[in-house]
């Protein structure tokens, strides 16, 4: 999977076979932070092993530093400094990962789950199979009720 932001100076290549062979991947967040981020209703996000990512002209990349985050811990939102585009975030709360930003890729997995599921829109419709978590996504967090 290979993408690049708006003006062409970040390229970010994705190594893993298991992106397209039938298992879901990835995440839609609507917490707030990721909606200023995406510039829309929910943000598209893949968390992955940064060695898995390869990214060519790191040099344009700068970052914001977040730190209205739900567990505290500062989140870098690094981004293109040349056309703005979210390239992907990086926490100390996952080592040796990174979540990558999905809009600038031309096809992406079907996702495996969706984050913050409260505060969808209530014209939006939950995506079908994917899994419903209240707040923050993952294993061991809480299911959206009802
Ligand atoms: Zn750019
Ligand atoms: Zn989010």
């Amino acid at each position: 999977m290979e993408g690049h932001c708006l003006c062409g100076a970040i390229t970010v290549k994705v190594n893993d076979s298991d992106l397209f062979s039938g298992h879901r991947r990835g995440h839609l967040c609507h917490c707030r932070n990721c909606r200023r981020v995406a510039g829309g209703v929910f943000g598209t996000n893949l968390t992955i092993e940064a060695e898995k990512v390869e990214i060519t002209g790191e040099d344009n990349l700068t970052k914001f530093m977040d730190r209205d985050t739900t567990s505290g811990t500062p989140m870098a939102r690094c981004f293109c400094k040349h056309c703005g585009t979210p390239i992907q975030s990086v926490t100390p709360v996952m080592k040796g990962k990174v979540v990558l930003k999905l809009g600038i890729f031309e096809k992406v997995p079907i996702p495996e789950w969706e984050a913050f599921a409260v505060r969808r829109q209530s014209w939006e419709k939950p995506l079908e199979g994917c899994i419903q978590y209240e707040l923050l996504g993952g294993p061991g967090k809480k299911l959206l009720e009802g």
